[in-house]
This record gives structure tokens, sequence and C-alpha cells, in this order.
């Protein structure tokens, strides 16, 4: 089957029939909800730029199962290139949606999931991995979104998975029959869940001995009987009811979370990759979280670059584009967006190939890059609302603006330099807004802070990575330590020895 078109994507999520729930109430057409039509339109995106010549190189890749072109979002990377091509294509959409354009999380489990399965097999003599190249292949073939599922509600979180008063705080297994198993919990935040054709569920944590229902892995297609969502608000997110595009700031795109609630949902043997081996799951957290660390480093910087020039634009519209406290403003954001991909593209350069045949990327780097994310964003958009001014959050509303009375007092007052529209000013205002405080900020800045792990799993990762003891054997080697002093051997300068 060819890739889909935009079109053909949308259609497909909606024959999907999901039980989805907003505002207490069962949505029915939801790809036409205002609230949730932005973020079908910005996972849309993956498949309308994949369509275009210009951008054929990093939105297609080739897929090393059929020989033939597939989107990369289902793609198994087969080179540092591969790793490379995938954090500029992130970049990319980054800047073409100012949003979270979701499928990423989708494509990290992929290839996580790819060589687990794989080390899995070697180790304890399973067939995970036969059954999850099917896997693949099916979502290659059929051009297909997968949210990867990995993190659960957690309960409390000082205690492991089967120690929790309420057994359900992990997805786990209650029954095992002949043909599948049965699982019952929930995942949490999960971006694209509801824009998504199918889900592929992971552990969230390391087990240990007696979590072993807990450990489990498998894919299911996102309208399996026993699966709902409950959509997640975000920031504003009430504006896009309003029935116009000026309030909301970023009218087209979104992003989107859900939690997704599995009340015994049956998973037949063939898609199921782990099973009660609680040694993998360790391994499955940490490549997942690598990947998505490494995700980062592309979308937030597109999403940054967005957000730079829209700071930039807000400076020009106020007259004081030459202002040297405002182009070194602008520097400063520059100069720490870059870093961001900086990072993106050394962990993706220095990555290295699995025993599974596929490449992973440099985890320490990974994780350095995540850190960086969880403040830099922060700054750019600090910046941002410096450079944009108070009015960003005291405009009236769009529909003083449409009226009789106060519209021409809002075109009058609010005008910046004269030849730039009022209403062209607001609109800058708004994105600002929206990509600082509104339904953007999801993505751009909790998401940076939460997303992929919460800034201490990376600081632990730094640790477990960094290789302290070679560090202290180059201080040791420079200092010569362990070497006698000769004290004999002391020469003294000349003048002061008279
Ligand atoms: Fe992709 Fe970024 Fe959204 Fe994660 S946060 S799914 S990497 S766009
Ligand atoms: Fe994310």
């Amino acid at each position: 089957m060819a890739l889909k078109t935009p079109r053909e994507f949308i259609q497909t999520i909606a024959d999907l029939d999901l039980e989805i729930y907003m505002f207490g109430e069962r949505v029915k057409d939801y790809v036409d909800h205002p609230i949730i039509r932005p973020s079908l339109n910005c996972m849309a995106m993956t498949y309308e730029l994949a369509q275009y010549p210009e951008y054929e190189d990093l939105m297609l890749a080739t897929s090393h199962l059929t020989g033939k072109k597939v989107n990369r979002f289902t793609h198994i990377h087969q080179s540092t290139d591969d790793l490379v091509k995938k954090v500029k294509m992130q970049r990319l959409l980054g800047q073409k949606t100012g949003s979270c354009f979701q499928r990423c999380v989708g494509m990290d489990a992929l290839n996580a999931v790819w060589s687990v399965t794989y080390d899995c097999d070697q180790a304890k003599g399973t067939d995970y991995h036969e059954r999850f190249t099917k896997y693949v292949q099916y979502i290659q073939d059929n051009d297909l979104v997968v949210d990867g599922a990995m993190t659960d509600p957690k309960g409390d979180r000082g205690k492991a998975p089967s120690q929790q008063e309420d057994p359900d705080m992990y997805v786990h297994v209650v029954e095992r029959r002949d043909d599948g198993i049965v699982v019952r919990g929930a995942k949490a935040h999960q971006t694209g869940a509801c824009n998504s054709h199918e889900i592929l569920v992971m552990p969230t944590v390391a087990m240990r001995a007696g979590d072993e229902d807990y450990a489990v892995s498998f894919s299911t297609p996102a309208n399996t009987k026993g699966i709902s969502y409950i959509y997640g608000r975000q920031s504003c997110d009430t504006r896009k009811l309003e029935g116009n595009d000026l309030d909301v700031g970023n009218a087209r795109f979104g992003g989107q979370e859900a939690l997704v609630v599995f009340d015994d949902v049956f998973i037949p043997w063939e898609r199921v990759y782990l099973c009660g081996e609680i040694e993998f799951s360790g391994a499955l957290v940490e490549r997942f979280a690598g990947y998505h660390r490494q995700s980062y480093g592309g979308c937030k910087v597109g999403v940054g670059d967005v957000l730079i020039g829209a700071a930039a634009l807000a400076a020009d519209m106020n007259g004081v584009p030459r202002a040297s406290h405002i182009k070194d403003k602008i520097i400063e954001m520059t100069h720490l967006n870059e870093t961001l991909f900086s990072c993106g593209i050394a962990c993706s350069s220095e990555g290295h190939r699995t025993p599974s045949g596929n490449y992973e990327i440099d985890l320490l780097l990974a994780n350095v890059c995540k850190q960086n994310i969880t403040r830099f964003p922060y700054e750019i958009a600090r910046l941002a609302e410096d450079l944009a001014g108070g009015l960003m959050v005291t405009m009236p509303a769009a529909q003083d603006l449409a009226s009789e009375k106060t519209g021409p007092l809002i075109e009058k007052y609010l005008v910046g330099v004269c030849d730039t529209p009022t209403l062209d000013r607001m609109r800058v205002l708004r994105l600002i807004e929206n990509l600082t405080l509104g339904t953007a900020a999801v993505g751009y800045r909790t998401e940076s802070m939460h997303g992929a792990g919460s800034p201490q799993a990376q600081r632990i990762m730094i640790a477990r990575q960094s290789n302290l003891d070679h560090k202290k054997e180059l201080a040791r080697a420079l200092a010569q330590t362990g070497r006698p002093w000769e004290k004999a051997k002391l020469t003294r300068p000349a003048a002061a020895a008279k």
C-alpha cells in the first residue's frame, strides 16, 4: 500500500470510531471537534510534507524490510545518517506547525522495542523479535500512526508496581490464555493517542522480582474493545470553541494528550513483545527515553524558531528592531535554540549500531540534550515575553475588534509602526501568547520539563553514563599520583638559591 495522503489519514482516524471523552461527555465526531481538529491537522502534516519532493530526503526513508520508501516516522534507523535526518525532520515539522506533531512517540517506541525484543530473544530463546518484525512491516506498509505508550499513572512513587495498593496503577496482565493475554490499567499523558491507529504499550520503570505481570509490552489497534480515552485539557483550550481564529494564536495546529484506559483488553500472543521478562523492562525504558530525548533536540528547536521569529516581528512592529538590547536578546534566543539543536545532532552523529541492526543514539549526549531542553525553552520564552511587551496578555478580545463601537478604538490605539495593520500586530502577539502561555505552551514549556522524563531522570542517566572512573584516571595520569616524590632532585631557581 502507498503512503497515505493527509485526507486519507484523517478519514482512517475517523473510521476507528474511538471512545473519546471530553468535558464529561463522549465525543462522537471527534475529527471535526474544534478542540481536537488542530491536533489532527498537526499529525496530518507528517503525511503532507512526505508528499513534497523538496522534503523527501528528510520525510521518507527506505525500509530495510521491504526496500520500499516509507514515512520516516515508521522507519527502523539504519545509520547515524538516519538519526541525524530524524532530528532535522522534527525541526522542520516544529517550524511548520508551531506545536507538538505527536507522531515521534511511535517512531521512538518502534526503534526501542526493535532492539529490546532482539536482545530478549538472544538471552531467553523467546520469539518476540520475529513477531515484532511482522508488526513493523504492517505499520510501514499501511503508513500508520503508532502511539508509543509508556507512562503509567504510578500511584505511590515510593512503591514498586506489584506493591501498590491498587494493582491497576501500572498496566498489567490479569489473565493468561492459550490465545493471548488480558491487560488492565492506564497510560497517562499519551501524546497523540486519539490521532493514532495503533497503541504500542511498554513498561514505564525497571521491574524487580514480583513485578512479572507488569513487565509487559504489546500492540493493539486503537479502537480495541475495552480501550477508552479521556482528553487532556490545555491552557486556553476553550478559545478554540469561540469561533474566531484571532484569539487562539495558532488556529490551525496544536498538540494533544489523553489518559488512555485499558479495561480488560484482550491481546493475542502475536501482538505481545514482552511478558514477564523483568530484566528487559529497564532497557526498554532507557532506550525509548533516549530516543525521545534526542527527538526534543529537533521538535522543540523548530517551535523555538517560530517563537524567535514572532518575537523579532513584535519588535519590528513596535519600531525598535535596531535597539541594541533587542538585537542582543534575539541573539541570545538563537544561541540557546541552536545549542539545543547541536545536542540533538551530536547524540545522533555519535550513535551506534545495536546487535539487532538498528541504530541507537549516544545515550549520554541524548540525556544532556533533554536536560538542556528542561531549561532553555523557558529562557527563550522569557525573552520572547520581554520583547512582546505586556499587551500580549492585556489585549481585548477578537469580538471587541469586530464591534462597530470598540473596533475603531482598538485599531487606533493598539497600532505600532504605522505601516503595520493593528490586526497583524495582534495576530503576532497572540501567537507568542499561544506558544508561551496557551495551548502550545503545553508542548513548548511543560512538556520540555516533563516529556521524555523529568529532569531528575536525565541526571540519573548522566551519572550512569558519565564514566567518572575514566575521568579520574585522566586526572591521575597528569597529576602522576602514586609516583614517589624524589626530594633529592628538587632544583631551585638560581636567584633564590643565593
Ligand atoms: Fe514529537 Fe516533540 Fe511531540 Fe514528542 S513532544 S511527540 S518529539 S513533537
Ligand atoms: Fe513528548
